[in-house]
């Protein structure tokens, strides 16, 4: 048996019948770029995510980055992030202009440590962005306090958490804005990059708009600087046809990862992912929603390798640690500097997690993991 670490043929099969009148209505009405497709999605993915304005984006990187650039954080800025996330985050910081500073994981949920967060804090710091990795949100409780207290911005990095809760707020709607990838593999994706932006100011909103759009307030009439960073319209109806549809991927997800996690208790030398109780988790409102189902093995690269001779698919998220990439040498961070961040890029291993996974995949995959444990 062959499991992927994603499928989404299969997802584009079961949603084909819907997808192709949508894609079609846009060709034929030629509403290519930005246009009624993408107002509608904007639209329902802010009713989703109970806030007030969406603006679809061309990518989750954009977003973070057009996010900054609306807070007018750049040249001079420090922006606080998690060691342990994907390269984009710190990436968006320094196409901003701005430094990014990273602080360490929490053992249990992988998210930052607000305590670290707390001792990272300079006179220069005016924002953070948490990361709700993995799928999990971060202890927003926590870090909403101490933003609030030192008086900086909260930017979230939702491009792995479209639904998920954190108490009765979905994230990206906690911060002064959220973002979001559409990239096709995410638990929301397009058919294509795409991203959004999500805020509940007003004005905020209107300056991620013309930001997004050459800084044009109407054609031609361009009040500041802006970027080609815009959703287009097919991705948009994609998007629309596929939002109905994501609680119920996401629960199908967390059911999947409830059944990994039982079958792989069973096996020694394991460490399953938790979903962490910050005292607000509300029944029936995930606060994980497994973009990513990742374990931690010894050995794991040897393990990965009996997998895929098995015919498992796994990914690694993430291998190396941004502190520790060539392209951001000139930070200065070395090795060492985040531990729990650095063990984990060791020992990380994502099994397949997508909606569409069958009982007899997951227990493949469970199987094959005891047999190269044991190996
Ligand atoms: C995917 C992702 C991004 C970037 O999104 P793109 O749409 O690929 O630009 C940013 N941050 C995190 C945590 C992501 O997983």
């Amino acid at each position: 048996m062959n499991v992927p670490f994603v499928d989404l043929k299969t997802q584009y099969a079961n949603l084909r019948d819907d997808m192709m009148p949508a894609i079609d209505s846009v060709c034929a009405g030629s509403r290519f770029i930005l246009g009624d497709d993408v107002k509608q999605f904007e639209h329902d993915f802010a009713a989703y995510l109970g806030v007030k304005h969406a603006i679809g984006v061309a990518s989750g990187t954009d977003a973070l980055h057009l996010a900054l650039r609306a807070l007018d954080i750049g040249e001079g800025a420090e922006v606080i992030t998690a060691a342990n996330t994907f390269i984009a985050t710190a990436g968006a910081i320094w196409q901003a202009g701005a430094r990014p500073v990273f602080v360490d994981c929490e053992p249990e949920s992988y998210n930052m440590d607000p305590a670290a967060l707390k001792k990272a804090i300079t006179g220069k710091t005016r924002a953070v962005i948490p990361v709700h990795l993995y799928g999990q949100t971060a202890n927003m409780t926590a870090i909403l306090a101490i933003a609030r207290e030192a008086g900086i911005r909260v930017i979230e990095d939702a491009c792995q958490a479209h639904g998920a809760y954190h108490g009765n707020a979905r994230a990206g709607s906690m911060g002064d804005i959220g973002c979001f990838s559409f990239y096709p593999g995410k638990n929301l994706g397009a058919y294509g990059d795409g991203g959004a932006v999500v805020a509940n100011d007003p004005e905020l909103a209107a300056k991620i708009r013309v930001l997004r759009d050459h800084g044009q307030t109407e054609k031609y009439r361009h009040m500041v600087k802006g970027f080609n960073s815009r959703l287009d319209g097919i991705q948009a109806a994609v998007l629309g046809v596929k939002l109905p549809h994501l609680d119920i991927w996401n629960a199908k997800r967390a059911e999947h990862a409830a059944a990994y996690s039982e079958a792989l208790a069973k096996i020694g030398g394991i460490v399953v992912p938790k979903v962490v109780d910050y005292g607000v988790n509300v029944r029936g409102k995930l606060s994980h929603v497994f973009h990513l189902y990742v374990v931690r093995v010894p050995k794991r690269d040897r393990v990965k390798e009996a997998l895929a001779a098995a015919g498992v698919q796994t990914g690694i998220h993430y291998p190396i640690p941004i502190h520790l990439q060539s392209s951001f040498a000139e930070l200065g961070y070395g090795k060492g500097g985040f531990p729990l961040t650095e063990k984990y890029a060791d020992e990380a291993l994502s099994l397949p997690m997508f909606p569409e996974l069958s009982r007899e995949q997951v227990a493949h995959v469970c199987r094959s993991l005891a047999g190269a444990m044991k190996a």
